[in-house]
């Protein structure tokens, strides 16, 4: 018996069986532009179908030109688009596996000149105005994706899901916020919903009923001027009445100004979504994010909350999420952290996308941990992010793998992060490869600070050193006063940060630091309190589900300062930094740029401030913390070298300017795929 019947029980359409109730939401990953990438793509989608995915929906692809996301962006519009597609769908049906081609207009979301909308308009993400369609215009988009459906069952896709969520230009035509047409397009809710009823329509008619056509509803738009609930409870009803087979749920527009997928966001916050809407079809409805394990997978389904789960960067996390439930072994699942840094932070930047917990996501074909035939005994000391990325890389390659830490524990600073408000998740990566190293079966010797002597006279072949980073003590005066604290205090014992309280340097740790500093408890582990600070709408009862947030206040003041002159925060990721820099002004933070650090003493730390730096100023700090950045340790590497010993450096222990556990986990399997 399995622990997970809901989640792993098939799903037969009649004409069609998914596997499983587990789907591979839509991402881009930025291998779907260019055909000469089209079979790095279908080696990352093979992955996930081998790694047993009940479904897995592609990117979107326009359905025209002017429907491009970029200049020159995935298209589906002819026979030469759909046999390339062929590599992808016929290397996921030799794995058993399913795929669904998504088509997606990015209306007012294109990223060049030539966007259309509803009407016209600009969006507050794009530098581009959009021109309004004409009528004949509406009409041709119509038939665009109904063509764009009958070419992907030509190449072979088994379903189509047409993107109506995230503010693309279906939602442009279903909310008022984007919709101010006259015409039988716009007006009256029902005006409004033609379009994606038309799609839906067409679409049926011309792939025939033995095709699985899935449509992306938008559950709850989050921005002023979106729609009701009740529209989206019609709008359900008459999709499925046009023909579709299946609703995925989306959450939010792109524009709307509260988090939906960032790490702080709680677990299946939006479930109530989906389960509303389930109760209007009869067609089967997937609940989608911030899902990412399968016990909280498992139990909305026996609750009758969805009839499916979708989740998209948890595959790219782990491609055999699936597989690993099935076999009861879910402690070895490399869990989606809700990071973002190296997915949706990459597409953002037109970056191939990958993982900061597995940086071999959509380089399968090119970062590959192949069984060695030289088997070697290899030391890794430093059980933080980089080491054990490498450590347990080198174990699953067949190697006989010690692995040193000077403390009891495994996660360096990730026992940091995940003790910061929101940045729970954390724990999760500290767990998989807790679990991992048993698994490979990796050696530990913790608790105990290894020495080049000692690793010589053991006589391992190599010695990878991840002996990771200390916090930089910069140069003030006073800077060994009684109120300083060191990061690391600050967070391992925060009973002892004081009432008004001063963060020197504003990386991404000074704002850690900070949300730490003004919340009592972390609005993350609780659903209403996380809603009310945000602004959603308890029962969706307004339009867009909005309403004014409130927000706890802080429970001391905080100065979060730094030298540049410039906006804080401005280092901090693409698609979560808004939130960090949001979440610090709903608190009151205040923040200083262009500061330069005089002195510490118990009046607090002086600074001055000014393009001359001729404004001085005192901040009466009881307590100071230093976020200044990090320094290297590695002295055990230069003693290592000089002993004779093949020696290796990664991660922070090699370069702490700007270090992060992006580069620290992939550095470390790539040296894992090496050695
Ligand atoms: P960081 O991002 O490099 O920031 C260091 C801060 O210290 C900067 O604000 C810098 O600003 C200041 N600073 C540098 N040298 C200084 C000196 N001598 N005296 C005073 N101030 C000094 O490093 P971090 O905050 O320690 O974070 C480490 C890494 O962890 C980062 O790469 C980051 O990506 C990652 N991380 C990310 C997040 C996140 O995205 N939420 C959270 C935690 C950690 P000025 O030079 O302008 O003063
Ligand atoms: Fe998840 Fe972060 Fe990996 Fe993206 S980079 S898939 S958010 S763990």
């Amino acid at each position: 018996m399995s622990d997970y019947p809901h989640l792993l029980e098939p799903l037969d359409f009649g004409h069609t069986k998914l596997r499983n109730r587990v789907v591979m939401g839509s991402m881009h990953v930025k291998l779907e532009d260019r055909a000469s990438d089209i079979k790095k793509l279908a080696a990352y989608f093979a992955t996930r179908a081998k790694g047993g995915a009940g479904l897995i929906v592609t990117g979107g692809y326009s359905p025209n030109r002017r429907g491009w996301l970029l200049p020159f962006a995935g298209e589906m519009v002819s026979g030469r688009d759909a046999r390339r597609h062929q590599t992808v769908t016929s290397a996921v049906h030799a794995e058993d596996g399913k795929i669904a081609l998504q088509i997606l207009h990015a209306g007012r979301y294109s990223y060049h000149p030539f966007s259309l909308s509803a009407s016209s308009s600009k969006s507050p993400i794009t530098p581009f105005s959009a021109k309004g369609m004409s009528a004949r215009t509406v009409e041709k988009t119509v038939q665009d994706f109904a063509d764009a459906a009958v070419l992907a069952r030509e190449a072979g896709y088994d379903a189509v899901e047409i993107m109506g969520s995230e503010g693309y230009l279906i939602n442009q035509f279903l909310a008022p916020r984007t919709n101010k047409r006259d015409d039988d397009w716009g007006g009256s809710p029902e005006n409004r919903r033609r379009f994606p009823t038309e799609i839906i329509k067409a679409v049926r008619e011309k792939v025939g009923e033995d095709f699985l056509v899935i449509y992306r509803i938008s559950a709850l738009d989050l921005v002023d001027d979106g729609q009701t609930i009740d529209e989206i409870l019609a709008l359900a009803d008459e999709i499925e009445q046009a023909g579709a087979s299946m609703l995925t749920t989306g959450i939010g527009w792109h524009e709307a100004r509260v988090p939906t997928i960032v790490t702080s966001v709680p677990r299946a916050a939006f479930i109530e979504q989906t389960a509303t809407i389930r109760q209007v079809v009869d067609i089967p409805v997937v609940a989608s994010n911030r899902i990412n394990m399968p016990e909280q997978a498992e139990q909305l389904l026996a609750d009758g909350k969805a009839d499916l789960v979708q989740m998209a960067r948890p595959f790219l996390a782990d491609p055999e999420w699936v597989n690993k439930a099935a076999a009861g072994k879910p402690q070895l699942i490399n869990t989606c952290i809700a990071c973002n840094q190296a997915c949706l932070d990459h597409t953002f930047k037109n970056k191939r996308a990958t993982c900061l917990v597995n940086p071999r996501a959509a380089y399968e074909t090119e970062l590959i941990l192949a069984p060695t035939d030289a088997p070697r005994r290899i030391a890794v000391v430093g059980a933080g992010p980089a080491g054990l990325a490498c450590s347990t890389g080198l174990a699953e390659r067949g190697h006989d793998v010690t692995l040193y830490e000077a403390s009891d524990q495994i996660g360096g600073q990730f026992n940091l992060a995940r003790r910061i408000p929101g940045k729970e998740e954390f724990d999760e990566t500290i767990r998989y490869f807790d679990a991992l190293l048993d698994e490979v079966g990796v050696e530990r010797r913790f608790g105990t600070r290894a020495t080049a002597e000692q690793l010589k006279t053991e006589g391992f072949d190599s010695v990878v050193v991840a002996t990771g980073v200390e916090g930089r003590t910069p140069a003030i005066p006073g800077v060994d006063h009684a109120k300083v604290r060191s990061y690391t205090e600050a967070i391992e014992d925060p009973s002892g940060n004081g009432k008004t309280v001063a963060v020197i340097g504003a990386g991404g740790i000074g704002f850690d630091v900070s949300e730490l500093l003004t919340n009592e408890e972390s609005p993350t582990l609780d659903l209403t309190a996380w809603k009310q600070e945000w602004g959603v709408a308890p029962e969706q009862e307004t339009r867009g589900g909005i309403v004014e947030p409130k927000v706890p206040p802080s429970p001391r003041k905080v100065v979060l300062l730094q030298r540049k002159d410039e906006s804080l925060g401005r280092g901090l990721g693409k698609t979560s930094g808004w939130v960090h820099r949001a979440v610090l002004q709903k608190k009151q933070v205040e923040m200083i740029k262009g500061a330069r650090y005089d002195k510490i003493d118990d009046a607090g730390l002086h600074i001055s401030l000014g393009k001359e730096h001729d404004e001085s100023r005192t901040i009466d700090a009881d307590t100071i913390v230093l976020c200044a950045g990090q320094e290297s340790v590695r002295s055990l590497y230069d003693e290592l070298v000089a002993a004779g010993v093949d020696a290796h450096l990664i991660g922070g222990a090699d370069v702490a300017a700007e270090v992060d556990a992006k580069r620290a986990i992939r550095q470390g399997t790539e040296l894992a795929a090496t050695l």
